[in-house]
C-alpha cells in the first residue's frame, strides 16, 4: 500500500535503518516479493504481508548500526497517533451509543434517562472525556518540543497514554455494543468494525507492557521528566484529596523505577486525566471522574458510577 517501507536488517555495519522504495531509480518495480497477505481479526483496510526482498534497491536512513535507534526515533509520533486514535475510536463509539439512546424510547423515556443506562452512558463519556485530553496534552507537548518542560513531559507522557487510551478502547466499543443492542452487533453497523479495530492499538508501536518498560525507562534514565507532570497534578491535588492521595503514592512508587507496573502507570495516568479535567472540563465531569476512578466504589465495569448528576455528565458529550 506504500510507496517505501522502512526496514531494519543486518548489514555490515550491524543492525540498521533502510529505507525500500517500490519502484527502483529507473522506473522499474524494485525487488519486494509479497509472500501472502495476512488475514487479521480487524484492520482490513490496512494490508499486513509477509514479503521477501531479491535484490532490492534500499537507502541507508541515519547511521549503519544504529537502526532500532534510527527506526524509534519515530515511535513517539506514532505512539501519540494510537492514544489519539483511540481516544477518536472512543468518540466514534460513543457518539453511536447517544444517538440510539437519545433516539429509541423504552417504558417511556428514552434509553439515556433509564436509571440503569444512564449511569453507563456517563461513564463512557467521563472515559472518552479522559482519553481526549489526555491525548490532546500529549499533543501539545509534542508540539512544544522547543520547551525543555515539554519535552520532558511528552516523552514521560506519551507511553502513559498509549498505554491507558489504547488499554481501555477495547472496553468501551464493547459497552457500546452492549448499550445499542442487537442492532450494534450486525456488520451493517459501524460498532463491529470499532470492535475489531480496538486491540490492535494496544499491540502496534509495542505492546502495553512494552509501554510500561518504556516509562520505567524515561524514570530510570531521565528522571527529571516526572517533576512537570508532576507539576501539573500539584494545585489540583491541593483541591481534591483523592488527587493529592494519587499523587502521594505515585511520588512513593517513582523513587524505584526498577519496580515500573502497570500499576504506576495507570495510577499515573489517571491522575493526568483527572488533573486535565478539573482545569478544563465542567466541574460536573471533573469531580465525577476523580469521584470514580480515583475513589473507592467503582466498579470493573462500566455503569457502576452512583450519586452523580449522569445526565449533566451525558450533555457535555453530546454533539451539538
Ligand atoms: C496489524 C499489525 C501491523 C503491524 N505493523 C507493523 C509494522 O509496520 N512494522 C513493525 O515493525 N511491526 C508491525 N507490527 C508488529 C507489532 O509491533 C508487534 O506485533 C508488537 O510490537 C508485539 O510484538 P510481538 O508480536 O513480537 O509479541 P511478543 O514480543 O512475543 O509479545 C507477546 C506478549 O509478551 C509481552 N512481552 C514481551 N516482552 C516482554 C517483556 N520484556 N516484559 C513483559 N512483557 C513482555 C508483550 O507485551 C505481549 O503481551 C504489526 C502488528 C500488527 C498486528
Amino acid at each position: 500500500m506504500s510507496d517505501a517501507y522502512l526496514t531494519v536488517a543486518q548489514t555490515e555495519g550491524g543492525v540498521s535503518c533502510l529505507f525500500v522504495p517500490r519502484r527502483r531509480p529507473d522506473g522499474s518495480l524494485n525487488g519486494i516479493r509479497i509472500n501472502r497477505l495476512k488475514d487479521k481479526l480487524g484492520n482490513r483496510a490496512n494490508a499486513s504481508s509477509e514479503i521477501e526482498y531479491h535484490d532490492a534497491h534500499a537507502i541507508l536512513v541515519g547511521e549503519e548500526g544504529k537502526g532500532v535507534r534510527t527506526i524509534l526515533s519515530s515511535a513517539e509520533y506514532t505512539r501519540l497517533d494510537f492514544a489519539v486514535g483511540s481516544a477518536g475510536l472512543m468518540r466514534a463509539a460513543l457518539s453511536q451509543g447517544l444517538f440510539y439512546n437519545d433516539n429509541r424510547a423504552a417504558f417511556g423515556a428514552p434509553l439515556s434517562q433509564l436509571p440503569i443506562q444512564a449511569p453507563v452512558l456517563a461513564d463512557l463519556a467521563l472515559e472518552w472525556a479522559g482519553a481526549a485530553h489526555l491525548a490532546f496534552r500529549v499533543a501539545r507537548a509534542e508540539d512544544s518540543r522547543d520547551d525543555v518542560s515539554e519535552r520532558l513531559v511528552s516523552r514521560l507522557l506519551t507511553p502513559v497514554a498509549k498505554f491507558w487510551n489504547c488499554r481501555r478502547v477495547s472496553g468501551v466499543t464493547e459497552e457500546v455494543i452492549q448499550s445499542i443492542g442487537g442492532n450494534a452487533y450486525i456488520e451493517e453497523h459501524p460498532c463491529p468494525r470499532y470492535y475489531r479495530e480496538a486491540p490492535l492499538n494496544a499491540i502496534w508501536e509495542g505492546t502495553s507492557n512494552m509501554m510500561v518498560l518504556d516509562v520505567g525507562r524515561v524514570l530510570e534514565r531521565e528522571p527529571k521528566a516526572i517533576e512537570p507532570v508532576l507539576d501539573e497534578i500539584r494545585p489540583v491535588a491541593a483541591e481534591y484529596p483523592l488527587v493529592a492521595a494519587a499523587l502521594d503514592e505515585i511520588e512513593e512508587l517513582v523513587l524505584s523505577p526498577g519496580d515500573t507496573t502497570r500499576y504506576l502507570v495507570t495510577r499515573l495516568a489517571l491522575a493526568v486525566q483527572a488533573a486535565l479535567l478539573v482545569t478544563h472540563a465542567p466541574t460536573v465531569v471533573a469531580e465525577a471522574f476523580v469521584a470514580s476512578r480515583l475513589g473507592l466504589g467503582w466498579g470493573p465495569g462500566y455503569g457502576t458510577l452512583r450519586g452523580l448528576d449522569f445526565e449533566a455528565i451525558i450533555d457535555f458529550a453530546r454533539l451539538g
